[in-house]
């Protein structure tokens, strides 16, 4: 083909796209230049393409160059001090300080930017676990592959929803309309139509093509690559859409804040205890050398490292949970929701769709399955073999010849029907639409041969399936006469029926009736479509005349079961106790949605149910009303859910709300969480969506929420720990300037306190499993700090427990001995060994060290034996004895030291005793759980 095509000369020889004039060919002859056709290409020559023009994506924006990831390390305010802290020592003099600062804040950064460039990998990792497809036809087979690898000639299917994976020229257009905004700015849907346009019309009047990026919202077409990757419009034009930098989500505010705080007090207090201790009789450069401690003492150097780890780790367990956060802020949000409002097909339930009963022709046919048993003997309730069995009414087995309404209404459902059923030898291959798929098979469970069928009666016009429509017809024309057939939700098809099939004949339509046997089925959790048809008394003259049909006649209905996903009811349950409501948002049947609601436990019998038209009545604050109620809301329009959304919102919750449709990213950016099906939903609702379900199951959403809480919790842990060991060190050495002393703590062992036997404790913690009750809690609110007025209270204590006892110890041992520093060795040692007791207490906030297994932890156990030999080690090893200035200390010193810092555990547990986070509202929650 590459010879046709260059030979036709209009092929972009990697040129830039705007230079050819696919538009302005008829569609034959493009095709006939890119050696293509109805069938697609086939795998061997796309292989062969693909090796030529490379993969269909546009060029990435380069990395951040490393340096500026190094330089940004040192953007913080604690590291402006510490810097000043180095620059103090240097100008008294205490060189081996400040060069130990200076190599503290090297490290630091180092650590930081090994972390970030980790953690950046791993995201972007992540985010190519969503890559983008595209459904394509190769050698006459519909497939769905990887949109990378595109090449020109593919032959490439458009749906709603779909952004458009590469340049194309149309082929096929039915009511195809496309959203080129990203290209042209204008955000009104365009209309497509296959006729070649003049040569000269501007990328937006060349409405027989649909270029990459742009969106189809609706109808359905096909159409030819002409162009791939940088030779798009859009890769001409690539430099200008290239997203600026995301923006700091809520917890990197709230860590900055923190910084800041922290920056604020460790300066007031630098100056403080400097200028009491200059006004108290001491040397003003030993003032100066402890306000320098003080700094280094109170600065966190090891959280920035710990925050960026522990948000990693919680990426990394959601994702493997099927969870894939695309916004970093999702993380932390996930922990504060409060509804979650799913979907009920495919999230729910398992989207595996078999009719199971028909009321035809006034009467009901069950389905016999292929082991001869009923539908409910048979496990999952469903036919062991799809297509094999046979439909039985109240006298066994029927013969489709004798059945008129179940004949029709089969062959109703096979024509109005884009899904495909192919026989192989292992059995039947299906794709399409489950709802569709399942009336496919349907009729092959009666012996019926769609693909013969379809052939019989010819496609003359189609209304495809758009849920907003809940219906979808065609006209078919079967020896010369044109019949419409219809088929969707109950009541929009009865709308245009005004009679019915009984026996053989059409009678008028007893609505009344079909309602009941539609509530009746939609209630034992079945899915029903109605079918209905029309033979018209002349053919359509004009296909394109086929608007919506009316005067039809009801032909009957098909239930079908979709069984709840197993693991959901557990699920609903979680959220249930966790205090977060979930809330069934559906565009099926009310019956249906009340009936699969009570099965997972989302509502009990005495619960209502909210329809699409009620909620359209409401106004905003009867909505309001209503929302907090309801928990089932049935046909639901996108707008209809978006207008939940708003409502719970508004009512203070945080809303995760999952969405397929082209018309549900409204909702999905407007909820705090907005989650997208993986394998089901549309490129729009992904794009729009924070989070995307790998496996589209809502057992996944409630994992995320839990990883959320426990990635929070972590990151709340590391802060109290910190904090606590920071209030320590400062109030130690506040204390011994006010009462005279001498300096308890040296700042370069400071340094080594904070960054290596600290560091390497608080980095383990982001290891921290969950705590087994994080789904018993209420959600925490979003608007909550960091660190709970609760941990404030605990830091403090501890860090006054730590403080008294490194003090009790410090002047205990610079009076028996009379070395400075011996003593200060000493009190260092003390911190080293309070911290490693310590770092238990911060493993949970209400449950007692004691209950936690150290090799839950099995980092924080290595992490905190590991802290205290390098601390041990370094008394004795000549280079750290220099540096640290710290010396061996005797057996007798060591046992003094262990029983002091242990008080720290019997201080906590006690302040756990008696002051703990409620858990009190789950309680209540729980009377509303069904059993
Ligand atoms: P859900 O919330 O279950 O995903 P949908 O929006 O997919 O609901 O479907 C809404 C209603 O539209 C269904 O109850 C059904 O009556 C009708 N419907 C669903 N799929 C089809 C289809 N392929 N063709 C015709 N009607 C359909
Ligand atoms: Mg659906």
């Amino acid at each position: 083909m590459a010879e046709t095509a260059l030979r036709g000369g209009c092929y972009p020889s990697g040129a830039h796209a705007s230079g050819n004039k696919w538009h302005a060919l008829v569609t034959d002859d493009v095709s006939e230049m890119l050696g293509t056709g109805d069938r697609g290409l086939d795998d061997d020559e796309a292989a062969r393409r693909l090796d030529r023009f490379g993969p269909n994506q546009l060029p990435e924006a380069p990395p951040t160059p490393a340096w500026v990831v190094f330089a940004r390390q040192f953007r913080s305010p604690l590291i402006y001090i510490l810097v000043a802290a180095s620059a103090v020592t240097l100008l008294l003099d205490e060189h081996v300080d400040a060069a130990v600062i200076a190599f503290v804040l090297l490290l630091n950064a180092l650590i930081g930017f090994v972390q970030e460039r980790k953690a950046e990998t791993a995201v972007r990792s992540l985010m190519r676990l969503v890559v983008p497809r595209a459904h394509v036809v190769r050698s006459g087979r519909e497939l769905e592959i990887d949109s990378r690898e595109l090449v020109p000639g593919d032959l490439v299917i458009l749906e709603p929803g779909v952004r458009v994976p590469a340049d194309l020229r149309l082929t096929v257009t039915n009511g195809l309309q496309v959203d080129e905004s990203l290209l042209t700015g204008e955000s009104v849907p365009v209309t497509k139509q296959t006729e070649p346009v003049p040569e000269d019309a501007p990328v937006a009047d060349r409405s027989d093509m649909a270029y990459m990026g742009s969106v189809v919202t609706s109808g359905r077409g096909r159409g030819v690559v002409v162009a791939t990757g940088a030779s798009t419009e859009l890769g001409a034009i690539a430099e200008l859409i290239r997203s600026e930098e995301a923006p700091e989500t809520p917890l990197q505010q709230k860590m900055g804040a923190f910084a800041r705080m922290v920056g604020v007090v460790v300066g007031v207090a630098s100056v403080v205890v400097f200028a009491s201790g200059v006004a108290l009789g001491g040397a003003v450069d030993e003032m100066f050398l402890t306000a320098v401690a003080l700094a280094v003492a109170a600065i966190p150097e090891g959280l920035p490292v710990a925050f960026t780890i522990t948000l990693a780790l919680g990426v990394r367990r959601m994702a493997r949970r099927n969870a894939i956060v695309r916004r970093l802020p999702a993380v932390e949000t996930l922990g504060s929701t409060t509804v979650i409002a799913s979907d009920k097909t495919g999230t729910l339930t398992e989207n595996r769709m078999t009719v199971e009963k028909i009321w035809a022709g006034g009467r009901f046919y069950r389905l016999q399955t292929a082991g001869g048993g009923q539908p409910e003997e048979s496990a999952g309730g469903r036919p062991d073999e799809p297509g094999v069995g046979g439909w039985l009414d109240d006298n066994g087995p029927v013969a489709l010849e004798e059945h008129d309404g179940l004949r029709l209404t089969l062959l109703c459902g096979v024509l109005t029907n884009e899904a495909e059923m192919r026989r192989t030898d292992g059995g039947i291959e299906t794709t399409g639409d489950p709802t569709e798929v399942a009336l496919l098979l349907a009729a092959a469970t009666a012996g019926m041969d769609p693909a013969r069928l379809r052939a019989r009666h010819l496609p003359v016009a189609e209304i495809p399936f758009e849920p907003e429509r809940r219906y979808s017809a065609a006209l078919r024309s079967s020896d010369g006469r044109h019949v419409v057939y219809v088929k969707g939700a109950a009541e929009t098809v009865l709308d245009m029926c005004t009679r019915m099939l009984v026996d053989g004949s059409a009678e008028p339509l007893d609505r009344r009736l079909v309602e009941r046997v539609a509530h009746q089925m939609a209630s034992e959790g079945l899915r029903v479509l109605a079918m209905a048809r029309l033979e018209l008394d002349e053919p359509l003259a004009d296909p394109r005349e086929f608007r919506e049909p009316g005067g039809l006649v009801f032909l009957g209905l098909q239930g079908m079961i979709d069984p709840p996903r197993p693991g959901v009811p557990e699920a609903v349950a979680s959220c249930r106790s966790a205090g977060i409501r979930v809330l069934m948002v559906t565009g099926d049947h009310a019956g249906t949605a009340a009936a699969i609601a009570r099965q997972i436990g989302i509502a009990d019998e005495s619960d209502e149910v909210v329809t699409g038209a009620e909620l359209d009545g409401l106004g905003d604050d009867e909505l309001r009303d209503r929302v907090e109620k309801v928990s089932v809301f049935a046909r639901v329009s996108p707008e209809g859910k978006l207008r939940i959304v708003r409502a719970l919102q508004e009512l203070g919750h945080v809303v995760a709300v999952t969405g397929d449709g082209v018309n549900d990213a409204p909702a999905l950016k407007a909820a705090a969480i907005g989650v997208a099906m993986g394998r089901g939903g549309t490129d729009v609702a992904r794009e729009a969506a924070d989070m995307v379900l790998a496996d589209d199951n809502f057992v996944s959403i409630a994992a995320a929420v839990e990883e959320g809480r426990v990635t929070f919790g972590n990151i709340r842990k590391v802060t109290f720990f910190l904090v606590s060991c920071a209030a320590g060190t400062i109030a130690a050495i506040t204390y011994g300037v006010w009462a005279g002393w001498p300096l308890v703590m040296l700042p370069a062992q400071l340094l080594w306190l904070n960054l290596v036997t600290n560091g390497l404790q608080d980095v383990a913690l982001a290891f921290e499993p969950g705590e087994k009750d994080v789904m018993r809690d209420p959600p925490r609110p979003l608007r909550e700090g960091v660190v709970s007025r609760l941990l404030w209270e605990r830091a403090a204590l501890a860090g006054l427990v730590m403080a008294i006892g490194t003090l009790a110890l410090f002047r205990w041992e610079l009076d028996a001995t009379g070395s400075l520093e011996r003593a200060q060795t000493v009190a260092l040692t003390t911190m080293v060994v309070f911290m490693a007791f310590h770092v238990g207490n911060a493993r949970s906030d209400r449950r007692s060290a004691f209950r936690v297994s150290p090799l839950s932890n099995p980092f924080l156990f290595v992490a905190t034996v590991a802290a205290l030999g390098v601390h041990v080690a370094s008394l004795y090893l000549p280079p750290t004895q220099f540096v640290l200035r710290v010396e061996p200390i005797e057996a007798a010193a060591w046992v003094r030291i262990v029983a002091v810092a242990s008080t720290i555990i019997l201080a906590v547990e006690l302040h756990k005793l008696v002051r703990s986070p409620r858990l009190g509202r789950h309680t209540r929650l729980r009377r509303h759980t069904p059993s």
